[in-house]
């Protein structure tokens, strides 16, 4: 099998060559494991996180080790009753071609007429959190006017579309004109927040929506957190999803200067991790999964082809080289 691992914790971006591709002989499977070819991986944001070398709300990555993520592929051998080879899951076993992996740690893709990488994004981890964002935590109510960030990515992409589905005026910031055009194809106002002042993105962002937002999704922090604040409504809600504008900070950055806007507007700010709520996905799968399957919501794709790709990619993240999902396919695909 081969796989890739990190040499070191990087400290702000990390280069490339911090990941290392290895090649591992798989032991002989024993009861109640399961061997599977992947064939498609994730790339997340989150993955910055578990190469800081300490513990957050997750173990850190451990140098030399396989690095994990999200993956779908086929199930080959198999010495758990509940899989056959031929079967189609979903594991956390990624980053590298074929995992082995205890039968308890892998999923039956659900029975539904999308794509199997579609687990990765809208159906899978992304989409669940930006439902969970937008309701368990924003608890939006139809009408509200919704602020999303990064909002034509993997988890943006799918919160701008719910709560366009329940009627006040949604708006998006995203920093490519095809991702605004992506936007604005689904009736979304979309803004670009880059090389503005916090002043100026809150001068974009009244004019797009004058009577300010009752939600604020966050995924990105800093200047549009802080332009965000000042187009609060009363009793707003903020979810804090990600703030990916500072994972690769080596330096404490300045906090939003406007902090007091929460108390100005009565407003609550509170974050979420998608993992504490996943007892809800067979929901989200049941209200989600035939409105994608029926075409009824939009999900993009970004592919990068082959193993080798997989470090790149996820750097590709923090340049905003995706456009919705971005995606591993590996060769067996
Ligand atoms: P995306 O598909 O949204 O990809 C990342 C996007 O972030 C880029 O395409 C880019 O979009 C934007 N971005 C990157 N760097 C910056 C920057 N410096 N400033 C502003 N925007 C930037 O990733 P995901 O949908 O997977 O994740 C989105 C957010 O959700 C992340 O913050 C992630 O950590 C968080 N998350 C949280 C979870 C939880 O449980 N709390 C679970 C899953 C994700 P653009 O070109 O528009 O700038």
């Amino acid at each position: 099998s081969n796989f890739y691992t990190i040499r070191e914790y990087p400290q702000g971006t990390p280069a490339l060559e911090v990941f290392e591709r290895q090649q591992q002989e798989l032991p002989e499977l024993q009861d109640g494991e399961v061997r599977i070819r992947n064939n498609w991986l994730s790339v997340d944001p989150y993955m910055r996180g578990r190469m800081s070398g300490v513990t957050t709300y997750i173990e850190p990555f451990t140098l030399g080790a396989p690095l994990e993520g999200a993956a779908v592929g086929e199930v080959i051998e198999s010495r758990d009753t509940r899989f056959q080879p031929g079967d189609k899951v979903s594991h956390m076993g990624g980053w590298r071609d074929v995992a082995q992996l205890s039968g308890d740690a892998v999923t039956t893709l659900p029975d539904i007429a999308v794509p199997e990488q579609a687990y990765l994004g809208v159906l899978g981890m992304p989409g669940m959190t930006a439902w969970t964002g937008l309701n368990t935590i924003a608890e939006m109510r139809d009408g509200d006017n919704v602020l999303v960030s990064a909002a034509s990515g993997a988890v943006g992409s799918l919160a701008v579309q719910l709560a366009k589905a329940r009627g006040g005026t949604v708006v998006g910031l995203a920093g490519s004109q095809a991702k605004r055009d992506w936007l604005e194809s689904q009736g979304i106002k979309a803004v670009d927040y880059r090389n503005r002042t916090a002043e100026e993105l809150t001068e974009a962002l009244q004019a797009a929506c004058p009577d300010g937002f009752d939600i604020y999704y966050e995924n990105v922090g800093g200047v549009c957190l802080e332009a965000a604040l000042n187009c609060l409504r009363v009793g707003a809600r903020i979810a804090v999803c990600g703030m990916i504008s500072r994972y690769n900070d080596t330096e404490p950055a300045a906090g939003p200067a406007n902090l007091a806007m929460i108390l100005i507007r009565r407003a609550r700010m509170q974050g979420f991790i998608v993992f504490e709520h996943w007892d809800q996905y067979p929901r989200f799968i049941a209200e989600i999964g035939p409105r994608v399957a029926a075409g009824e919501i939009s999900y993009t794709e970004t592919v990068r082809e082959g193993l080798d790709a997989t470090p790149q990619a996820f750097l590709e993240l923090f340049e905003g080289a995706n456009q919705g999902k971005m995606l591993v396919r590996l060769d067996s695909a």
